[in-house]
């Protein structure tokens, strides 16, 4: 569904949502524990002011309490077609009928310019999770000539590839790198040797500086993706590269302030939570993997006019300033392309007397830099593009931070001194 939801897509979430508290014990205890009688729901705001959400450790603890499945389960063990796990570990049982994101991943697949006759090399893991079956089967009905590589054995994909003239690579940027390092050891010249035109990249981080490698290694068109293991597939992007395309055909997605709980417009940041909808073995209703968004404006040069979304980070470690919402791995990503920045901290204060925040951007610096000020403009730019907000920038050596001040845990990165002076 697009936002904002539409009468359709309101009947349609209601529909689910009692589906769900008739056939889930889990939902119809929730529901019952908060008074809510699916019946009196009339609008959008009524379910979300009294639906309540599910965490990811609302599952996690259930399963745990009452294994193996929980009791979030809607139907008998008998009709389940299938059961993937995803870390935690959660076991996600699936119904044939449930197609496990199928349509979503098809949509973007089309988005990025794969056609019936294309050779997808899919080389997400097989094994317990659901992400390769999943990629295999959409390409499958896309009218491709599926590879299935999985994870590992890098010399042997090389070989498949090359020998089955592989054009589309589906996994994460990471093994198309090592591919690519492979192919080299193998005296192959990816480019010519191999004939990759699309990468479907997912389940990493796609940083600027990373695609632009893989690009100029293979020649080929890389488009970011994500999804969820619970939920599945999202989002994709489209040719024209901003923005990945809300491709949610089976889950109602809301976007909600994070310290409001309001919903989010066109522009704005917000924490996913997203409703499944239709019969489901293990239905999800309010889910909340804690993954925040930034909406784009409407209107994509494609065409399209499902709303595009930029990934921002997870809810814990995310900040207001100044009235934006800014999360380190947004800041990460614009500092990726300086690579005398091995740390950063992000010190936000609000001095006595002064209405507004104060955030300065601490980089540490492997070793001093040969023209500082020229660096502070530049990396000043890259932030304010990339997280839309304005930072005064000092330079510091390496040592001055934390260790925590970096990429993948950003742990020490936020620091906030407001309300402390
Ligand atoms: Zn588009």
């Amino acid at each position: 569904m697009y936002w904002p939801p539409t009468a359709q897509d309101l009947t349609r979430l209601l529909d689910s949502l009692r589906w769900a508290a008739e056939h889930s014990p889990y939902y119809r205890r929730l529901l019952a524990a908060a008074g809510v009688q699916v019946g009196e729901l009339r609008t959008y705001d009524d379910f979300r002011r009294r639906v309540p959400r599910t965490a990811k450790t609302d599952l996690v603890a259930n399963q745990r309490e009452h294994p193996p499945f929980g009791d979030f389960l809607a139907v008998p063990r008998s009709e389940f077609a299938s059961l993937h796990t995803s870390p935690g570990p959660i076991l996600i049982p699936r119904l044939a009928s449930e197609r496990g994101g199928t349509p979503v991943l098809r949509e973007s697949i089309k988005a990025m310019g794969v056609r019936p006759g294309d050779v997808a090399h899919v080389t997400l893991s097989y094994h317990i999770m659901p992400g390769g079956l999943r990629l295999h089967r959409a390409f499958e009905e896309a009218g491709c000539l599926v590879l299935n590589g999985g994870t590992g054995n890098s010399r042997l994909q090389v070989e498949l590839a090359k020998a089955w003239g592989a054009t589309v690579y589906a996994g994460t940027p990471s093994f198309l790198a090592n591919l690519g390092d492979t192919a080299r050891e193998l005296g192959l010249d990816p480019r010519r040797d191999l004939s990759y035109r699309v990468g479907f990249s997912t389940a990493e981080a796609l940083t600027p500086v990373l695609r632009r490698d893989l690009q100029d290694t293979f020649g080929i068109e890389l488009f970011d993706h994500c999804g969820e293991a619970q939920i599945g597939p999202l989002a994709g992007e489209c040719r024209v590269h901003d923005g990945m395309h809300l491709h949610a055909l089976d889950l109602f997605c809301e976007f909600l302030d994070p310290e409001t709980g309001e919903p989010v417009g066109e522009g704005g940041t917000g924490e996913l939570v997203a409703t499944q909808l239709g019969p489901r073995a293990l239905p999800l209703v309010r889910y909340a993997p804690g993954d925040v968004f930034r909406l784009l404006p409407a209107g994509c040069a494609c065409g399209d006019p499902s709303p595009r979304v930029v990934f921002v980070g997870q809810v814990g470690a995310i900040r207001k300033i100044k009235g934006v919402l800014v999360h380190p791995a947004q800041v990460h990503r614009a500092l990726s392309e300086f690579p005398a920045v091995r740390r950063f901290q992000i010190v936000v204060d609000r001095p006595a007397g002064e209405r507004y925040d104060r955030a300065v951007l601490r980089l540490g610096l492997a070793e001093p830099a040969p023209d500082a000020p020229a660096l502070a403009r530049a990396v000043a730019e890259r932030v304010k593009a990339v997280a839309l907000i304005g930072m005064d920038v000092e330079l510091v050596a390496e040592a001055e931070l934390p260790e925590g001040a970096a990429a993948p845990r950003f742990a020490d990165v936020m620091v906030d001194r407001r309300g402390h002076a």
